[in-house]
């Protein structure tokens, strides 16, 4: 039987689905209540289709569960002012309305960091540290990669134009010492943070990124001494497989090496450089980085949109029940290995070479709810744990996974009870 509560977080998942793939127009009217909510940020990437004409909220907050989950089903703002659903203000609150029906929920928004005023070194110390989500410190290495210099990016990534667009920070790179430093100064000014995920684009080895990774992790948590921190880095695995040792013995927490695509044809097409590097490689670090950090801790990600294209990248004929077909079997085939799989949901600024991809809400929703129930019943999470990851439904506003794993759970306690 389908608790009320559950039916609330369904009910918000299903929104949230909604939002992340038609975006959110912003009505003129919630610029009075901006100043006091966490401002939208290009972190990696800029994930609207067209610039606000003010500052607006990085996130929305949908709905908060008692009981269950203390933390909130929380969704990004995807900038898009021909959407549908329009962010709007009425006495002074934050309300959604969806403009085909006129449906109106109100809402929240995340409030301001502390960190957002902070400076380090004579540079804001969101250069280094931003707060993403409810609880989360996302860390920003590096905006390049050297896989855009020989032309074998990742086709759907758009992390160097968007740098080159916003140059939202002085440096397109920064050391370990200033990640460091910011990290820890950035988990003292804001004691919601608990959680962290440092993304960085391959800086100039395989092997030397992961090693700034963990020179910055070592920094920091000298500094943080007991103050407890999740850390997580999404990083190529190294050339070295010994250097997962070293990560690990810096104090990271999780690790994450992204394949994006499972499907052995699409792999070169969509990720060359990884190609380069080489699947079964990934497959000895997925088996280096599992006796290391141990099971539940190894993650890779996949990319939810791109994985039923053909080798030519075409979009033309999308179906959302193929793609969700591709990705639950992705999603098997990285759980048979015991690594965890994770997705981003594919977006399209004008800056990589695929194109829009129409994408659908309901099949998204759908997906999701699968994804969930695999990953429960897969048991590679710890049996009290409530997301994917560690981080909890209000780090993720971008994507659907902790929401998928939240419903499956809720699905589950709800039946146990009912017996
Ligand atoms: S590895 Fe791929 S996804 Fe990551 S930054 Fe480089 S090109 Fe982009």
């Amino acid at each position: 039987m389908k608790t009320p509560q559950f039916l609330a977080i369904e009910d918000a998942v299903r929104v949230k689905c909604e939002v992340l793939v038609s975006g959110l127009a912003v009505a003129d009217r919630l610029q009075a209540l901006t100043s006091q909510a966490n401002p939208k940020k290009v972190h990696l990437y800029d994930y609207g289709v067209a610039v606000p004409p003010f500052t607006v909220p990085d996130d929305l907050i949908l709905y908060r569960p008692h009981g269950f989950n203390t933390k909130p089903v929380i969704v990004r703002v995807r900038y898009n002012p021909r959407s549908h659903w329009l962010l709007d203000a009425r006495d002074g609150t934050p309300i959604l309305i969806n403009r085909r029906d006129n449906v109106v929920r109100i809402v929240e928004l995340p409030m301001r960091s502390p960190l957002e005023d902070q400076e380090l070194a004579g540079l804001p110390l969101g250069s280094g540290v931003q707060k993403l989500g409810y609880d989360l410190l996302g860390v920003v290495p590096s905006n390049v990669c050297f896989y855009f210099k020989q032309g074998k990016e990742c086709r759907f990534c758009e992390l160097q134009d968007t740098y080159l667009h916003h140059r939202p920070f002085p440096r397109a790179a920064k050391t370990a010492e200033y990640l460091g430093d910011a990290l820890a100064a950035a988990a003292g000014a804001d004691p919601s943070a608990v959680h962290v995920q440092t993304t960085p684009g391959n800086l100039r080895s395989y092997d030397v990124t992961p090693r700034l990774i963990a020179d910055m992790v070592v920094r920091a948590r000298q500094q943080l001494g007991s103050r407890p921190l999740h850390i997580a880095a999404a990083v190529m695995p190294p050339s070295d497989l010994s250097i997962i040792n070293v990560l690990k013995d810096s104090g990271l927490d999780e690790v994450y090496f992204n394949v994006e695509v499972v499907r052995r044809d699409l792999f070169r097409a969509i990720a060359p450089g990884k190609a380069d590097y080489g699947y079964e490689k990934f497959l000895s670090a997925f088996r280096h980085a599992l006796a290391v950090f141990g099971e539940g801790a190894v993650y890779s990600n996949l990319v939810y949109g791109v994985q039923s294209l053909p080798v030519s990248l075409s979009t033309t004929g999308w179906k959302h029940e193929r793609e969700n077909e591709e990705m639950l079997a992705a999603v098997d085939a990285l759980l048979r290995l015991r690594v965890l799989p994770v997705f981003t949901i594919y977006h399209f600024t004008g800056r990589n070479s695929i194109g829009p991809i129409p994408l659908e809400a309901s099949g998204l929703l759908e997906f999701t709810r699968d994804y969930g129930r695999a990953i429960a019943r897969s048991e590679i999470r710890p049996q009290h744990a409530e997301g994917v990851i560690s981080f909890s439904l209000g780090s993720l506003p971008n994507t659907t996974y902790n929401d998928g794993m939240a419903l499956a759970v809720c699905s589950q306690k709800a039946s146990a009870h009912a017996a």
